[in-house]
């Protein structure tokens, strides 16, 4: 979707927001794979409300991206904007066991910038890519650990009020892979309350962690992490490598031969050839061990 003829565009200019015209979600997301449309940054944080209250009255539909490291986005050109927020970096502020983190800050550089400040808890997340915003918003979590447990309060705007408001940590519910916020929220900023640790300590958690991930997932390879969630009491990881499925093809998308619950781009895979797989994979499992597999990674057609 392009708005850049609009004289919409002026007014987007005039609340701090930067316009990339045709921009390649293939280029923006780790499964290399998506259309293009414009890319809106959003560099004042407290003129959403607008941004998107003048979106809305425009009729131009629009969808939020952080990292881009757990979609999967359709091909050609996409009926809607992205709205991003700027990296910062590093998007920190510590106050005593606090850590106040911009929701554009980079996930595995706020967990070492609290470990520098000996502040632990998080070590299971070195490694998961993408940005503190979409870290919670999928309550991100790995070796036994998800973000949730430590947030405080989220500063977010609500879609629901058209606002920016503040909710409690208890106000939100952190379920696995999945959160009470509304679709259209936007989280903006987070408290997290951190158990305070040396940093030495704390290095060695997250050397563990980064050996798990070196020895078991591709890490070189273009991928959205796990494609399905465990269903409860299973591993869907376990049950497609014991159907053999390590390396099964759809055109470009291929099941990985190192880690049967990542699905990565071998080439010039499409968004239908990543879909088609998944539902194979799906297919094939719930014939076999009868669990119908829920999608992990979040799918962005028309
Ligand atoms: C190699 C690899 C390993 C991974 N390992 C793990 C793992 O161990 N554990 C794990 O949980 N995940 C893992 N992932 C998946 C992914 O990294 C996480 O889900 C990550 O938290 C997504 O963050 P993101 O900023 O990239 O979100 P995006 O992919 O950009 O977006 C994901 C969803 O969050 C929404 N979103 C993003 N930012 C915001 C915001 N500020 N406000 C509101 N909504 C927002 C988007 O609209 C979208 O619905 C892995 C991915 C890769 C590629």
């Amino acid at each position: 979707m392009r708005i850049s003829h609009l004289p919409v565009a002026g007014k987007l200019a005039e609340l701090g927001v930067e316009l990339r015209p045709g921009a390649s979600l293939a280029e923006l997301t780790s499964l290399a794979i998506g259309g293009a449309t414009d890319r809106l940054l959003i560099r004042r944080y407290e003129s959403l409300p607008e941004v998107i209250h003048l979106l809305d009255s425009e009729a131009i539909p629009h969808r939020f991206l952080g990292g881009g490291t757990n979609v999967l986005v359709t091909d050609g050109e996409l009926p809607w904007v992205i709205l991003q927020l700027p990296s910062v970096n590093p998007g920190v502020r510590i106050e005593g066991n606090c850590a106040f983190v911009d929701a554009a800050a980079d996930l595995g550089g706020t967990v070492t910038f609290c470990a520098k400040n000996n502040l632990g808890g998080m070590e299971g997340l070195i490694g998961v890519p993408g940005s503190v915003g979409g870290a919670l918003r999928m309550n991100a979590g790995a070796y036994g650990m998800q973000i949730g447990s430590y947030v405080r309060e989220v500063e977010l705007y609500r879609a629901a009020s058209g606002q920016i408001e503040t909710l409690r940590g208890e106000q939100v519910r952190f379920d696995y892979r999945h959160t009470s916020f509304a679709p259209e929220d936007v989280m903006l900023r987070v408290k997290l309350e951190l158990p305070s640790k040396p940093y030495r300590q704390i290095l060695d958690g997250i050397r563990v962690c980064n050996e798990k991930r070196r020895a078991s997932q591709p890490l070189n390879q273009k991928s959205a992490g796990c494609i399905f969630k465990n269903p409860p009491g299973a591993s869907a990881g376990r049950m497609i490598d014991e159907l053999a499925l390590k390396g099964h093809r759809w055109g470009g998308a291929m099941v990985s031969d190192r880690h049967a619950n990542f699905f990565v781009n071998i080439g010039q895979a499409t968004c239908e050839d990543m879909l088609a797989l998944i539902d194979d994979v799906r297919e094939r499992v719930q014939r076999s061990f009868g669990f119908d597999l829920e999608n992990e990674v979040i799918v962005w057609k028309n």
